[in-house]
């Protein structure tokens, strides 16, 4: 008698559960009869990648599956409360269901098991659950407890954490790379491409990330693509160092389209910008995982757990790094129009907000040769002497202005260049369409001199120049523009 009525409140339990299902279209389990009565109660834990990730911590009790979703996971530590949503009773088969909730069923998405075993139940009450699991993961004293309306509940471990925890970083300044020539040797280094966008450490905790610029603000909320991340990542707390990247159509990273993004805050015109200026977070350390922090670490074993990871997703990705060959990485990313590359000691610890030269910068200098078409007299010490010359390079047979160089001259350059430029002297300017700057003396473009420079822009006008040489190889007739790919010194 006690037995049947049992049954029937197990099946008036089960009533929601059935009214939200098509049984037809989701291969969620339906009742059936219930199993034998096992020796000890028994409880799953199934990572719900809904709408939103969250955990369905499910406890066998009285013939159903008494339910709860947890936003932010099991907490491992008693200092915690999480939130857990009280959800209707679930059959005892659903203990054991894995599998893709179709789209447009309540709950689609995909549910795995994450932990699950036995538990023993110390305490039952209207409003309040005490238990102690036994599963593979989760182990320990549990306390469910009502904290406001009929579904809002509270879960809170009782015990100690189960294992020693650092305790996880709440914010990291991020390391800094020192601006460097290549090393004599690469023995020892990383060589990672330099990324041009903004600095970001991710912290992930199950179900949430956070994202803070260099200077410790928070700027999730600007770059709601990266979010998802923190499904990848599960129930593992984890802090990350990276780039947000906005490529260009070219799929070379375009500091010009980041801009779109930094500034916005509304959070319509983020959506919108999110479709036009996509961003991808670059990943390249890993900080803390799992309680463990990382920050005593060499590079190279933070980077093999990093790897660990597998993070790769539609607005993620974790490039690799090489060993050596720091010289020919670094002509290629000229060559592909990258900002350069960074060097890191695979030995090294992270250390956060130094730049202890550790971490190298090595960016790619442009070199390009120039027509000098005249010159500008010096101040002070220079006043009677070459200040800058005037430069220029050829376009549909006329001789287009790129600006002047007044940088880089030894005395004996500046010695040379007025003895050659003096018999060239010539009054109008030999420069198309730009007479150049005041106070210039001009020449006939005869002479041709090499320039180092950071940056040409995209009207052909040199920034940051700095003079290398004459040529005597070449006549300034054929020199025009051989446009590097574009960089930004910054
Ligand atoms: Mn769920």
């Amino acid at each position: 008698m006690a037995r049947r009525k049992r049954k029937e409140e197990g099946a008036a339990r089960l009533e929601e559960y059935e009214r939200k299902r098509d049984f037809e279209a989701t291969p969620e389990p339906r009742r059936r009869r219930r199993r034998a009565k096992a020796s000890a109660p028994r409880f799953v834990v199934q990572e719900h990648s809904a709408r939103r990730l969250h955990w369905d911590l499910r406890l066998e009790h009285e013939g159903v599956a008494a339910s709860w979703a947890i936003p932010n996971g099991i907490p491992t530590d008693p200092s915690e409360n999480r939130k857990a949503v009280h959800t209707e009773d679930h059959p005892l088969e659903y203990l054991e269901f894995e599998g893709e909730i179709p789209a447009g069923q309540y709950g689609a998405g995909s549910m795995r098991i994450w932990d699950s075993g036995t538990y023993e139940c110390l305490k039952w009450e209207e409003e309040k659950v005490v238990v102690s699991f036994a599963g593979e993961r989760v182990r320990g004293r549990y306390a469910l407890f009502r904290a406001g309306s009929e579904k809002d509940w509270l879960i809170h471990r009782m015990d100690p954490p189960a294992e020693q925890r650092d305790p996880f970083p709440e914010a990291v300044a991020p390391m800094l790379a020192r601006l460097s020539e290549l090393p004599a040797g690469d023995e020892g280094w990383a060589i990672e491409v330099k990324w041009d966008g903004v600095r970001a450490i991710a912290h992930c905790r199950p179900g949430r990330l956070e994202l803070r610029t260099r200077n410790l603000n928070e700027v999730t909320r600007q770059y709601p693509e990266v979010r998802r991340l923190s499904r990848q990542l599960g129930a593992r707390d984890a802090v990350l160092d990276g780039e947000l990247v906005a490529f260009g159509p070219d799929g070379l990273p375009s500091f010009e389209r980041l801009q779109q993004r930094i500034h916005q805050t509304s959070e319509s015109v983020v959506r919108r910008r999110m479709k036009s200026h996509p961003v991808t977070y670059v990943v390249f350390d890993l900080l803390y995982l799992d309680g463990t922090s990382l920050i005593a670490e060499p590079y190279a074993r933070r980077r093999e757990l990093l790897d660990g990871l597998g993070l790769d997703g539609a607005s993620w990705q974790t490039p690799g790094y090489s060993l050596g060959h720091a010289r020919e990485l670094l002509a290629a990313s000229a060559e592909q129009g990258l900002e350069g590359v960074v060097l890191k000691r695979l030995d090294s610890a992270y250390a956060p907000g130094k730049r202890n030269g550790s971490w190298l910068k090595v960016k790619n200098v442009g070199r390009q040769e120039f027509v000098i078409g005249g010159w500008q007299p010096g101040e002070g010490r220079r006043r009677n002497r070459i200040g800058s010359i005037l430069l220029g390079y050829f376009e549909d047979g006329e001789l287009r202005y790129a600006g002047k160089v007044g940088t880089g001259f030894s005395e004996a350059d500046l010695d040379e260049l007025a003895a050659r430029l003096a018999p060239l002297e010539r009054a109008a300017s030999p420069f198309a369409g730009r007479r150049g700057p005041r106070q210039a003396r001009f020449a006939e473009p005869e002479l041709v001199a090499e320039v180092e420079l950071r940056e040409l822009t995209k009207e052909g006008q040199i920034r940051h120049g700095s003079f290398k040489g004459l040529r005597e190889d070449k006549p300034a007739k054929v020199v025009g523009l051989e446009r590097p790919a574009q960089r930004r010194d910054r």
